[in-house]
């Protein structure tokens, strides 16, 4: 048994039973889930959450579903938070982490956490085929988790999406489909499908249920920080419900006596080629004006986010900054973080280091507090980026001789 009461208008407050809809009818405002905060503190405890297996089900009574034994993708999460020492002394600054979930179970981004929480909710509405539209990570998520609860998926992608996304969708023999357009016009599509079949698309319909998912990442980096909350947070931003979300776990925390700290400043990263939301922010503005997206950060390239205006709200209400970083300025970033770490991470990662990198330098963030960079995907998936400014250097024949001169040249 759940501890949701229902659905809630993020905008005019009116309640909606636990259904697959995402849109207020009366002023058309986003749906969030609505919980009861007085039960779950009386049955969630530091205690009971230690007990529990190290995944992101350990915090089941914050997440949204009805049946909280039934959930499925039972492997997913608690990723490691990595103390950065080397990435520290490089910025100049005292205390770094990086939340690595590059390394998320099973394909490998935070998008598990989110699809693990809509596919469960979406079994417990009854559907039988999961849907979404996807800028590249999500489709690998659905199509995976799909497969692993044994039911029929659809997905729907940008026609030019990098190879290791699409052929990491293709494996878990869904149904892909490519769309000669941008993600903003596969998702306008995805709406016309979802009112026609009747599927649980998980970033549609399912959306407020989805989206919850997200707040794991926060639990996980502040539990992991000894029950603690960062000063700094970086978060990259796509359609920009993972920031809202990182902001909410925080409150949560709190709310429930998890921690007892001021909320961190939230810092929103993307990349030059589509920032709508750095856009607004930085002009002050309420209005999030969609642009046609070119970079090579593709899954963060949304033209029209979603949750943008909240998005924008939430590093505002945090006091933080939003920044946006040039295709080099990634790359260079994506290097970074592996020669220091060791961290593989994608263009979206490499967006997130070089904001903070960025906002480091320009003063906006303090060297002297603690940091926490957010890297959610892998590199392993978007090699493209790569191919142009890495390649092997030294190819010698299988000869002792050989490679001695080449050990010459190197010292
Ligand atoms: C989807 C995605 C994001 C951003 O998620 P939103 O919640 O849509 O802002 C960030 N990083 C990666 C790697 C993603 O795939
Ligand atoms: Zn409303």
């Amino acid at each position: 048994m759940g501890y949701v009461k229902g659905l809630k208008c993020r905008e005019c407050g009116r309640q909606y039973e636990k259904e697959p809809i995402h849109v207020c009818e009366f002023c058309f405002g986003p749906l969030e889930v609505d919980y009861d905060y007085d039960a779950i503190k009386e049955n969630i405890s530091i205690e009971k959450i230690l007990g529990r297996d190290a995944n992101m089900w350990r915090y089941k009574e914050l997440m949204p579903l009805d049946d909280d034994d039934s959930y499925i993708g039972r492997n997913v999460g608690y990723t490691p938070l990595v103390h950065s020492r080397n990435l520290a002394r490089e910025l100049g600054v005292k205390e770094l982490y990086i939340k690595n979930d590059a390394v998320c179970y099973p394909t490998l981004s935070f998008k598990d956490r989110v699809v693990a929480v809509a596919i469960s909710k979406a079994v417990e509405f009854g559907y039988k085929v999961i849907a979404c539209a996807s800028t590249g990570n999500l489709a690998n998520s659905v199509a995976a988790n799909s497969a692993r609860a044994g039911l029929n998926s659809y997905i729907f992608i940008p026609h030019d999406l990098e190879q290791g996304k699409v052929l990491g969708t293709l494996i878990y023999g869904t149904n892909l489909v490519a769309i000669k357009g941008s993600y903003d016009e596969v998702n306008r599509l995805c709406s016309e499908i979802a009112d026609k079949y009747d599927w649980a698309f998980v970033n549609i319909n399912i959306r407020p249920f989805y989206a919850e998912g997200s707040k794991t990442y926060g639990y996980e980096i502040f539990e992991q920080l000894g029950w603690k909350l960062p000063k700094h947070v970086i978060t990259p931003m796509a359609g920009g419900s993972l920031i809202c979300k990182i902001k909410k776990a925080a409150d949560e925390f709190n709310m429930l006596g998890f921690v007892d700290d001021p909320t961190p400043k939230i810092y929103g990263a993307q990349a030059t080629g589509c920032c709508p939301i750095v856009n607004a922010f930085k002009n002050g503005s309420d209005l999030i004006v969609p642009v046609k997206p070119d970079t090579i950060a593709k899954s963060l390239a949304i033209g029209n986010p979603a949750d943008g205006y909240y998005a924008a709200k939430t590093i505002k209400d945090t006091g933080g900054y939003a920044e946006d970083v040039s295709d080099t300025e990634i790359i260079d970033a994506m290097k970074l973080l592996a020669r220091t770490e060791g961290i593989f991470t994608e263009t979206a990662g490499g967006v997130t280091v070089a904001v903070t990198k960025k906002l480091i330098e320009s003063g906006r963030i303090p060297k002297d507090e603690s940091i926490v960079i957010c890297i959610t995907g892998n590199g392993l998936k978007t090699q493209e980026a790569l191919t142009k400014s890495l390649r092997i250097e030294d190819v010698i024949d299988a000869k002792l001789s050989e490679f001695d001169s080449l050990y010459r040249s190197k010292e």
